[in-house]
């Protein structure tokens, strides 16, 4: 294993990568800031105990996907797998229960100790909000929608689908938990060894299992609907019909769980059919017990995330071109120098062309696609002029220092 490498799972954003990364979020901030949404900057490492408490001993990203590391001081550290359970810490540390609702957007790196393959890594990016403080169904539709809308303005709208389900609230959830065990328990020969020690700790996740010998299973399994009481019933009616007032198309799949304790009515994915079996681009849930679990205030709220590195495979993306302009010194290299900075002071786009021929270097304009051409020969400069090549048309004029301004803001 070199050194040199980067380390398993991770990988960098070379400028045309990092240029598509960083256009995907502010798009995505863009449209957030629509919504009322205010970014959140939390820190990349919490103690250890913000995600082992608060995602669930049993949930995979704590049991086995974690990064952790005790610091010089002795404290255990955790490399943040996600961006909720921080904006839930940062939440109580804070005391912003005097400020809601609270619409927050944050972006940024995840670690997650994974199988690395394509659309997964072990440090990645996500972008996503929370929204907390409402309790009704309108905070669902609302954050659903502004994940639509984002979607949409990434171009993605055509080969993505959303998928949504009602966990119900805590009475409906353990009446449908004791269905759920007491059906797999009497199929424990055909369940998976993550299945089986699933049933005992987390049994919806069993659902969700990707195991071929599991999904046939769970075919036949009793369906959460049968379960849900009459609130939670209405809860979910009325989420559905806010989505459709807005044209958000749905699809229900009862199947689709969060696997943690404290969600509670609306789940949700947006899944594409563009990205093999790593389909998922955004998930997000109901987590109205999740503040109060970590020793805040009682608090509903609902979020989102979506991974960066697929939305970014998946968008179609407009990217301006920004055409630079050339400076090429046929003299000395500090007069070059000067006028370059004067250029970019003003607000251009200037390439300082180093060394070789006149002709080596108008090749290399031509090659950053350049848009003019700014020619400092010996004998323009004695006339305080410079020569302008438009590099589209091959035209050239002599143009004096004092108007070079004016007449390169056509370039722009
Ligand atoms: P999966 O079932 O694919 O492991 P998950 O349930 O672990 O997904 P979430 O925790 O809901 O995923 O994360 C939300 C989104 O973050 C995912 O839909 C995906 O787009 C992205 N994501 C999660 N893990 C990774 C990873 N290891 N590499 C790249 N993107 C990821
Ligand atoms: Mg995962």
């Amino acid at each position: 294993m070199s050194t040199l490498q980067p380390v398993r799972g991770t990988h960098d954003l070379l400028p045309d990568e990092a240029r598509r990364h960083r256009l995907v979020e502010e798009i995505a901030f863009g449209i957030a800031r629509r919504y009322g949404f205010g970014e959140i900057i939390t820190p990349i490492f919490e103690f250890t105990e913000v995600f082992s408490r608060n995602l669930g001993e049993t949930t995979d990203v704590v049991s086995k996907e974690m990064y952790s590391f005790t610091d010089r001081s002795g404290e255990s550290l955790t490399l943040r797998p996600e961006g909720t359970a921080g904006v839930a810490r940062a939440f109580i540390s804070g005391g912003l229960s005097q400020h809601l609702p609270l619409k927050l957007f944050y972006r940024g790196p995840m670690f997650r100790y994974e199988r690395p393959q394509k659309g997964r890594q072990r440090q990645f990016h996500q972008l996503g909000i929370e929204l907390l403080g409402i309790e009704g169904p309108q905070a669902d539709v609302e954050a659903i929608t502004l994940a639509a809308h984002i979607l949409q303005a990434l171009g993605l709208k055509d080969h993505i689908t959303l998928e949504l389900n009602s966990l119900g609230d805590a009475s409906s959830r353990a009446a449908y938990r004791e269905a759920l065990v007491a059906f797999l328990s009497g199929r424990k020969d055909k369940l998976s060894k993550d299945s089986l020690d699933r049933l005992e700790r987390n049994p919806l996740r069993v659902l969700d299992s990707k195991d071929e010998g599991d999904r046939e299973v769970v075919v036949d399994a009793p369906l959460m609907a049968d379960y849900l009481n009459d609130a939670s019933r209405q809860f979910f009616d009325e989420v559905q019909h806010g989505l459709s007032i807005v044209d958000v198309p749905v699809l229900i799949n009862q199947r689709l769980v969060r696997g943690l304790d404290y969600y509670c009515h609306t789940a949700f994915e947006f899944t594409s059919t563009a990205l093999g079996s790593q389909g998922t681009v955004l998930a997000g849930g109901r987590y109205d017990g999740l503040i109060g679990q970590m020793g805040g205030p009682a608090t509903p709220g609902i979020g989102w995330a979506a991974g960066i590195e697929r939305l970014s495979m998946l968008a179609e993306l407009a990217i301006a071109e920004e055409r630079p302009l050339a400076v090429i010194p046929m003299g000395p290299i500090d007069v070059a120098q000067a006028l370059a900075q004067r250029l970019r002071q003003d607000g251009f786009n200037v390439e300082l062309g180093y060394s070789g021929n006149m002709k080596k270097r108008l090749a290399r304009a031509n090659k950053l696609h350049a848009r003019a051409a700014v020619i400092l020969g010996e004998d323009e400069w004695s006339r305080q002029a410079v020569a302008v090549r438009d590099l589209d048309t091959g035209l050239q004029e002599e143009v004096p220092l004092a108007v070079l301004e004016d007449r390169l803001a056509r370039f722009r």
